[in-house]
Order: C-alpha cells, then structure tokens, then sequence
C-alpha cells in the first residue's frame, strides 16, 4: 500500500524546497506565484512506501484562483492520507488562516513551522504544545533550506498516515455558528464521507457554488438550511462568508497570542522593509532597475574587460569552435581518409552549424546565472511588482515580464518561464508575445544591417530593441480586444518574500534549467537542419543533372529561394536580392544564427565570417536600399520564432490550434509591418513607387489603427479555469 501525502501551504513558504529535499528531486524553486500550478509528485527519499505530493500554494480552500482549485481538487478527492501543512514561521497568522480550513477536512495533518532558521533569527519563541492543542493536531519545527527538522518532519507524517489519527477538532467559530454548522451536518450527512462533514457543512454555511452543486440537496432541505444561515446572519449582523473569516482569524489571534513569543513588540522595520521603501520607491524604482539591467547585460554580453560573458563568447566563438574543435576533428576526418562529400558534411554542415549556437552558450549561462540570483535573492518578484502598473496598460501583467526579461537571452527559456503565469488569457497572450523580444541570436542580424546600410549607427539596434517591445504593447491591446483575450489581467496578489542570500542549488537549478534548454536546441533542431541546409547549399541541379554544385545560384537552396521569393515582393524584396533574403528568411526559421551565416554562403564568401559578417557588408550594401534593409530587419526580428521556440510555444500552449495561431499571428504581424514601413517609407527614399501595394498597405495600416482604437467589447469578468488532472 502506498500512502500519499500532500504538500500544502501558503505560496512562497518553503514547500518545493521541502519536496526536493525530501525526495531528492529537482523541482525549480521560484520566487513568484504560480510557479507550482502543476502538482508534482514524489517518492520519500528511503521511503518508497509513501509519495508526497506538492500543491500549489494557496491561501484558503475557496474556489477562487486557479491554485486554490488545483489543490481543493486534490485534497477533497484524491484525500491523500495525511496534509503535511507547511506554515512560514515569520508570519504565523497569516498562514494559520489556511491550517484551521486544513484540519476540517478530516484529514491527518502535520504542521511544520518553516523558516525556523529566521525565527531564532528574529527571536521569537512558539510553544509548539500549546500551539498544537489550539489546533488540534500536532507541530513540528523545520527548516526546509538548512534542512533541519525535515526528515523527522517526514517520519512524523508517515506515521499519521499509517494510523489515520486524526486529533479532536477544536471549535473554532461562536456558539450561534457552530450551532448553524451542527444543523447542516445533520442535514447533509448522508451524503458525504463522515470525517468530512465538517469541512462540507462549513463550505454549504459560506453558500460555497461548487460544494452546493456537488451535494445535488432537494429544495427542501436547501431551504431548511438557508434558514439556518439566514437567521445566524441576523444575528450577527454580517454576511456568512464574512464571518466565518473573520472567527476564524479571531481564533487564530487568540492561540498565536497564547503560543507565540516574539521578542520586540514595537514596530520596526526590517532589514528587507528598509529596502523595498528604496526598491519599489515610486521614482527610483524603475531607474535602479534600469541601472541593475544595465549591468547584468554589461557583464554577460557588454564591451568591458569584466564583461565575462561576452569574453567568454568571444573565445567560444573564434578559438574553440573557430580553431580547436574544427581542427581536431578535421584533422581525425584527414587521417580516416573520409571522401569529400562526407568531410563537407561534417566540417561545414554540422560542425560548423552546431558551434556556431553553442559559441553563444557562454554568455546565455552567464546572463541566466544573473536572472537566476536576483531572483533567487528576491529582487525579481519586486520587478514583477513595479512592472505590473505599467503592463497592466496594454492588457498584460506583471507577471509576463520575467519571461520576457529571459527572452532577451533565448526565446525557448523566455516561452518556458510562462508556465508561472496562472490565468489561461494572460498566459496565452504572453506566450504569444515573447518571441517578437529581439533574443541573442537576432543581434548579428541587426548587426549586419547596421553595419552595411547604416553605418554602424547605434540607433538601429536601440531601434530594434524598441520595435520589439512596441510589438509587444501593440499586440497586448489588440489582442485584449477580441473576446478570446478580453477582460482585465488578474489582479496581482503576490507575496514579496524577505530578501534573502541566494541559495547555491536553487541558483544553479534555475540557471542549468534555462540554459540547458538552449544548449539542446544544439545538439537536435540545429544539428538535423544544419545537415539539410548544407545539402539544399551544396546540391542542385546543372543542365539538368543532379549534382553536387560551385555556384551557389544553381542550388536547390537558391530555386526554392527564386519559386517563393515573389511572396515577399510587396515588402520590396525585388531583383536579385529578392531570393538570397527569402532564403536566409528561410534559415532563419531554423535558428536565427543562421541569417548572417547563410547571407555569407550566398555571396559567396569563402571562410570564417564573423559574427556580423563585416566581410559582406559591402555587398549587402549594393543589394539592398536603406528601407529594403529596414523592412528585412524587421521581418525577420518579428516574424515566427526559431524552430526551437516554435517547439516551446507548443509545448506550453500544449493546444494545436492555440500554436499555430501563435505562428500565424506573429508572422501576419510581421508582414504587415514590414510592407506598412516599406510601401510607405520607401516613397520617400523612392525605393518604392506608388502602386496597388502602396493602396493595400495604407488599407492594412488603418485596419491596425482600427483594431488598436476600437472600444474594448464588454465582458463579464468570470473566472475562467480548467483544472487538467
Ligand atoms: P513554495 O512557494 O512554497 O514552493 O516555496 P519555495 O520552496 O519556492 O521557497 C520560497 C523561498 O523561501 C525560497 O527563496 C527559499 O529559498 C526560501 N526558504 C524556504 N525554506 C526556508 C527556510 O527554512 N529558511 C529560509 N531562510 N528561507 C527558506
Ligand atoms: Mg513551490
């Protein structure tokens, strides 16, 4: 027999650090909400005859938020056998709140104070007895981060759950409440298992819609109870639901203030209070986190000499990948004797495809590790909480802008880190929108085209970086305009823990968990399509024989290039530039690195370009108009994500018809934009002459403006949740 038990308390108190120390498993450990929307399950390290489950956090057992349904779900049907109740030892009130709601269930429950390390810290004293006898179960003391305490902690429960002893239920509420609850106990007995009929009738006393609908009562017996409630209300002057809260938080008062002894009462303010008043300041918070940005990009891919990152990705790029790798294998290709065909595959399709994305690891470690300590630290969920007044504007939340922060360095991590946003719309919407973030691997790009046309200037990467957002804000209010997305974000309900000193494991865990998923992009997407392209590069068709080809115009790169380039013609992709920019569009598709690579092959460069491909940078210029150039940037920046992220947004919409709307929403957009900024820029520049396409783009721009100024359709805010088992 396997007993389960399940993991529940308050978001942010310890519960996944507590699950991975107990079962020795990797879950992330994240400092935002929701990052536990997911249940996950465990074995007992040395105790493979129990499982432990961890919930989402929550604050209550109401049906309110999507956390609250997963683990109500979970706890009213599955009835593990025993609730190991994790409560924040710092903040016991709030937490106990949750405990009381715990114990009706009729289920076994441990409470494990957590945090003990910053109890003692703070001089407090709880006298678990006496805190135990208050609630009516037993209590133990842990710190999940030290790990103290928390392998008793696990006997204990494992215990409870054997022998199912559940202690005496303490009356928490007023005579004339217990006297109503015992009435709807009596009224509803036989129809839900006895151990928990406490917890049902208090949910029927609060008129709780779910339980009401599940109990299926007859109307007589729904108004005898009706009565029951109505006249306790009268008498209290205050709604059910209000009261049962506010017993509840009475009765709490009253045990803490018995059990616990904290040691100043006066009002101070703490270390982590004296720097939020600075942090989230209304005016220095955005600068400080400007500043702080600032320097995380600086040391993982700016020009200083501490600039680590990208001084690691320098010598990745031109001495491991550019010198040693190439020439050991090269060299052990030589000394096989292998042909000609099989050496090109290997040095110029693979090897030279796959480093060039595993050149960037360095600098996405580097800027991963940093992302993971602030949030490890505690500084993160501050910046979700600064950035939700401004995100809020366009129909977004705070919450989306740490999977766009990750963004900046890769999409697929930046997708990935949606996972923590826990409404459906907004989640969609972030996923939807993150990959029109310029990530690491379109900067050559940019490079390329700054360098060539426009003579290096500094405003076309800032500009760049700023057309991506703007995507962003402009798709959030479009979007939110449409029924599917409208209606206001959720409200932003988090809890900003105590800054603390960043745990070693979590930070690695965190960093390892992102940047692995990049370095796997490597070693399948990347691998299998720099095979095709070398192939589609080097073979075509000459005279009408298949053959391995010099000139890259005979390819079968360059006719699947000429057969679609005519797609492209309305944003000016004209002449001969028109399928050499269709085919790096193309490649692009398979990884963004690809673009500045595949534009060197087909000028034809012979050697080792570098990562803006300065070599070219004359010929491009000859190719391509200022506009031209500016319309391919912004295709190619907004257009559909690599392969990679196309997987991730997959995998995180986890709906067919939902990914490939995402898709076909990011390149629509992309389009659109590229042929509104070339038909009409061009006029000016006379790169392009007014024609039909000058019309449809002056149509495409009013219908945009259209869908950015029309009134918000009317919706009736209802929580939308589907709890997936
Ligand atoms: P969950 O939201 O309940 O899963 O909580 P987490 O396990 O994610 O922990 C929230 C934060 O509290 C993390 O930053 C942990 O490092 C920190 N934390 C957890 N347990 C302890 C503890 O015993 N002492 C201290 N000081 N911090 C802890
Ligand atoms: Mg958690």
């Amino acid at each position: 027999m396997q007993y389960k038990i399940a993991l529940a308390g308050n978001p942010n108190c310890g519960k996944t650090t507590l699950f991975n120390h107990l079962t020795g498993s990797n879950q992330y450990v994240g400092n935002w909400p929701g990052v536990t929307v997911e249940k996950k399950e465990g074995k007992f390290k040395g105790n493979k005859d129990a499982i432990i489950q961890d919930l989402p956090g929550i604050y209550s057992l109401s049906p309110y938020t999507l956390e609250e349904v997963v683990s109500r779900q979970y706890l009213v049907t599955e009835k593990p056998d025993a609730i190991l109740n994790i409560i924040d030892g710092t903040n016991i009130e709030r937490n106990l709140y949750l405990t009381t709601q715990l114990i009706e269930l009729g289920i076994p429950v441990l409470v494990c104070v957590n945090m003990m390390d910053l109890v003692r810290k703070n001089g407090s004293t709880i006298d678990l007895e006496k805190l135990g006898k208050a609630l009516g179960c037993e209590v133990v003391t842990i710190s999940a981060l030290k790990g103290e305490g928390c392998q008793e902690a696990a006997q204990k429960v494992i215990e409870l759950a054997k022998t199912h002893k559940v202690g005496e239920l303490p009356h928490v509420f007023s005579g004339s409440v217990e006297h109503a609850i015992a009435h709807i106990e009596e009224s509803i007995s036989d129809k839900v298992e006895e151990n928990f009929l406490r917890w049902y009738a208090i949910k029927v006393f609060e008129r709780d819609k779910d339980v009401m609908e599940k109990l299926q009562l007859s109307h007589d017996l729904e108004n005898h109870i009706e009565t029951h409630i109505a006249d306790c209300e009268a008498e209290m002057d205050d709604e059910a639901e209000s009261i049962i809260t506010n017993q509840r938080y009475t009765y709490i008062s009253r045990a803490v203030g018995d059990a616990v002894k904290k040691k100043h009462e006066e009002v101070k303010l703490t270390t982590s209070d004296k720097i939020d008043r600075i942090v989230t300041n209304r005016f220095l918070a955005l600068p400080i986190f400007a500043v702080i940005m600032f320097l995380i990009y600086g040391i993982a891919m700016g020009p200083w000499d501490f600039s680590i990152g990208r001084i690691a990705t320098d010598w990745a790029n031109d001495v491991l990948f550019g010198k040693w790798v190439p020439g050991a294998i090269g060299g052990l290709l030589e000394s096989l004797g292998v042909s000609g065909w099989l050496y090109g595959l290997i040095m110029d399709g693979i090897v030279a495809g796959v480093g060039a994305v595993l050149g960037f690891v360095p600098q996405m470690l580097v800027l991963f590790l940093l992302l993971a300590i602030l949030e490890d630290v505690g500084y993160m969920s501050r910046v979700a909480f600064i950035m939700d007044k401004i995100f809020r504007r366009f129909g977004l939340s705070g919450k989306s802008f740490i999977p766009m922060l990750v963004a900046t360095g890769c999409g697929v991590p930046g997708i990935m880190a949606s996972r923590t946003i826990e409404q459906d719309r907004d989640r969609k919407m972030t996923i939807m929108t993150t990959g029109f973030i310029p990530c690491g691997a379109k900067m050559p790009i940019i490079g390329l085209f700054a360098g060539a046309i426009f003579g290096n200037s500094v405003w076309v990467a800032t500009s760049a970086f700023f057309i991506g957002i703007a995507a962003v804000v402009v798709s959030g209010i479009m979007l939110k305009k449409f029924k599917t997305f409208a209606g206001e974000p959720a409200p932003f309900v988090m809890e900003l823990p105590i800054y603390h000193a960043p745990s070693a494991g979590n930070v690695f865990r965190a960093t390892w968990e992102r940047g692995f998923s990049f370095i796997k992009r490597a070693g399948t997407i990347i691998l299998l399509s720099s095979i095709i392209l070398w192939f589609l590069q080097g073979y075509g068709f000459v005279d009408g024989v298949f053959q391995a080809v010099e000139d890259n115009n005979h390819s079968l790169l360059a006719s699947i290039g000429h057969a679609v380039a005519w797609i492209f013609y309305p944003l000016g992709w004209a002449g001969d530039m028109a399928w050499k920019a269709t085919v790096a569009t193309v490649t692009g598709l398979i990884a963004k690195e690809e673009v500045v690579m595949t534009f060197g092959t087909l000028y034809n460069f012979a050697g080792e370009l570098s990562e803006t491909g300065d070599e070219i940078w004359s010929l491009v210029a000859a190719d391509f108009g200022a506009v031209t150039a500016y319309s391919f940037m912004i295709f190619n920046l907004l257009c559909a994500p690599c392969f990679a992220a196309m997987g991730a947004i997959k995998r995180e919409m986890n709906n067919r018809k939902w990914t490939i709307g995402a898709i076909a929403y990011m390149c629509g957009f992309a389009y659109v934009i590229s042929m509104i900024v070339f038909q009409l820029f061009g006029l000016i520049t006379g790169e392009a002459t007014f024609g039909i396409f000058t019309i449809v783009a002056i149509v495409l721009l009013v219908g945009l403006l259209y869908l950015l100024f029309r009134p918000a359709p009317k919706v009736e805010e209802k929580l939308d949740v589907k709890v997936t088992k």
